[in-house]
């Protein structure tokens, strides 16, 4: 990557540029994982709640509503 003061091709994870000696600001290469669903936040991978909204986040796997328990099915006798 390159300093962000010199411009000065430095080491992807470097810290500081060898040759200003400023600090860098880690690369926001990361996308990312998803938007918060009530405010669109950018959220990090595994977020359960926004930290800007505090609502939950759909990060989880989405369960189906398991309202339709009563099965109505029984056991037959198969004997
Ligand atoms: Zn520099
Ligand atoms: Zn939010």
């Amino acid at each position: 990557m390159k300093c962000q003061f010199c411009n000065s091709e430095i080491p992807d994870d470097a810290m500081f540029c060898p040759e200003c000696g400023k600090g860098q600001e880690k690369p926001q290469d990361t996308s990312p994982a998803g938007f918060c669903p009530k405010c669109g936040y950018p959220l990090e991978s595994g977020s359960l709640f926004c930290p800007e909204c505090g609502a939950r986040t759909d990060a989880g796997p989405e369960m189906p509503k398991s309202e339709t328990q009563s099965a109505p099915f029984q056991a037959a006798d198969t004997n």
